[in-house]
């Protein structure tokens, strides 16, 4: 597991979900890496999932095995990283409860993202505490490993500077020192859903790494590129077409030029530049997909991997909690 010489590094992923290329790119590929520089734990949030799919639970335990198993498969190292669910670690729960007393509502309210989720999922009621209280038991999260650093992307920014003002607010209070993290903010390439909106589970418009070869082809073949494009002598607008953004990540710089060129002048159609995609995402996503499909039928594997990781877990999150229990006068 990590190493004592290492600064400590916290992120999870929410179990409310498959996971899609948008979750690879911008965060999973990244973690692989950081694994090299840093004690790393990774954990699947199956509470925050509950925040919205609070009515759907035997879903949320589906997502959360679907996740476990992405995680291996895209490269995170049982051997190397802390890899566990975060219901596992009861100590998650004790420090939201403890760190909500001190967290004035308002900080909750002004979250970008709560009115952004709100408005997005307007299909759920979300008026719960548990959905409001979402940031503090991200807090507790980070805090509860006294992680020095959090990968985050530049919209989760705000989150983690509420975290930290949360660490703050108790050291203030209780005289104890609970690290504030800092964050790694990770580049993160644009990619669009197959509509041109942001990939999403809840738009439907996402490649999930557990797609079969059909769904891909299929999904890709749908795609919508440059609206204007209507005949195969259309001249296109690479820089308007979703395709064209996968091909900046799949396609070596040299044919992303020539693909651009032959979209310009209608020498390439749309449907040849799908396929040359698809066959492009197959490659890539080759030894990720082939190790998918292995550890999917193997159960023990899986559950060895995350009671492994649980127990490593726990024992880190309860020297924080004996500091913070200390620090609280509580029994
Ligand atoms: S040729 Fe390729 S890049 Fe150009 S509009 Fe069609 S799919 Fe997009």
């Amino acid at each position: 597991m990590g190493s004592e010489h290492k600064k400590r590094v916290l992120s999870g992923m929410q179990a409310s979900g498959l996971l899609h290329l948008g979750n690879y790119h911008g965060a999973l590929a990244n973690w692989v890496k950081l694994q090299d520089e840093y004690e790393c734990f990774f954990f699947i949030a199956d509470w925050h999932a509950l925040t919205t799919l609070y009515n759907e639970p035997a879903k949320i335990r589906e997502y959360t095995r679907a996740v476990a198993i992405d995680f291996l498969a895209c490269g995170l190292d049982p051997e190397r990283s802390t890899i566990f669910v975060q219901s596992d670690v009861l100590q998650h729960a004790e420090l939201n409860i403890l760190l909500s007393m001190i967290t004035p509502i308002p900080w909750l309210e002004r979250v970008p993202s709560y009115k952004d989720k709100k408005d997005e999922l307007e299909h759920l009621d979300l008026s719960s505490f548990g959905f409001l209280g979402y940031p503090v038991l991200q807090a507790a999260d980070i805090a509860i490993y006294e992680a020095a650093f959090v990968p985050v992307g530049e919209d989760q920014l705000p989150h983690l500077e509420l975290t930290r003002e949360i660490v703050r607010r108790f050291n203030h209070l209780y005289s104890q020192t609970l690290p504030e993290p800092k964050e790694i903010v990770t580049p993160t390439p644009v990619l669009p859903g197959l509509d041109g909106k942001k990939m999403s589970k809840s738009y439907g418009n996402a490649v999930y790494l557990s797609d079969d070869d059909e769904s891909v082809r299929k999904k890709f073949m749908s795609a919508i590129t440059d609206p204007q494009r209507q005949r195969r002598n259309d001249p296109g607008r690479p820089e308007v077409c979703n395709i064209h953004a996968y091909h900046k990540i799949y396609s070596s710089k040299e044919r992303l030029g020539e693909i651009q060129q032959a979209c310009r002048t209608a020498e390439i159609g749309c449907v040849d530049c799908k396929k040359e995609l698809i066959e492009k995402f197959f490659v890539n996503f080759a030894d990720i997909r082939k190790l998918r499909r292995q550890i999917e039928n193997d159960q023990a594997y899986i559950d060895q991997v995350l009671s492994q990781g649980a127990e490593h877990a726990r024992q880190a999150a309860e020297k924080t909690m004996t500091k913070v229990r200390k620090a609280m006068q509580l029994r």
